[in-house]
């Protein structure tokens, strides 16, 4: 298995390239057709795996289809959301998508706690079609109006188990409900422990399994 042979979009493939990636991970290789082809998935992964890019990848890639470079907001509303426990992991998934994105014309932003929200504020404004956040700056964001999440279609929730063990599933719950367009939920997750389970039967439809 090739990264060319998996359907990453070309400027997608380009980036890959460019990083020396020469041979898609395990878990890349399985998530990758899956999350094109655009079914859920539950996914058993360790950090160090590769599964930033098993979900970057294809993300970048369907939002290209529709890749604009119109400088109004209103065409630039946020499409694919990434959840992440910590402001560190955040910030690390945002490099990769900045990286793996950096040959598409789209807008991609990241928030966190522990910073100044205002500072957050002129470039969500300006749009943004992908968004990594921390779930409680988020909401935060939600109530200020400051960010609105109506039109997303994909929503990946990264590290769930930590999400959880952190206290935010009640915070998860209400941002899930105000995803009223969502089509596509990725929940990636070390371990598949009793809640990990209930949160996947209740947000994810046939998810494809897939445990490396
Ligand atoms: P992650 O599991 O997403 O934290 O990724 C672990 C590390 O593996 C990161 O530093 C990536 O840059 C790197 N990486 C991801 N995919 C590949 C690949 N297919 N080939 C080589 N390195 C990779």
């Amino acid at each position: 298995m090739t990264f060319a042979e998996l359907g990453l979009a070309p400027a997608v493939l380009k980036a890959v390239v460019e990083q020396g990636y020469e041979t898609p991970t395990p878990i890349q290789a399985q998530a990758i057709p899956v999350i094109l082809g655009g079914q859920d998935v539950l996914g058993a992964a360790q950090t160090g795996t590769g599964k930033t890019a098993a979900f970057t990848l294809p993300i970048l890639t369907r939002l290209a289809a529709h890749a604009n470079t119109s400088s109004s907001p209103a065409r630039h509303p946020v499409r694919a959301l990434i959840l992440t426990p910590t402001r560190e992991l955040a910030d690390q998934v945002y490099e990769s998508v900045k990286t793996y994105g950096k040959h598409l014309p789209l807008r991609s932003h990241v928030v966190f706690g522990g910073v100044d929200m205002n500072a957050q504020i002129p470039a969500l404004r300006a749009g943004t079609e992908l968004l990594v956040a921390t779930p409680g700056r988020l909401l935060d964001h939600i109530q200020q109006k400051t960010i609105n999440l109506s039109m997303v279609e994909m929503l990946v929730l990264d590290e769930a188990d930590r999400m959880l063990d952190m206290g935010f599933i009640l915070d998860i719950r209400k941002i899930i409900s105000m995803l009223t367009n969502r089509k596509q939920t990725l929940l990636f997750s070390a371990t598949f422990s009793p809640e990990i389970k209930k949160l996947a039967a209740d947000f994810l439809t046939e998810p494809v399994v897939i445990e490396v």
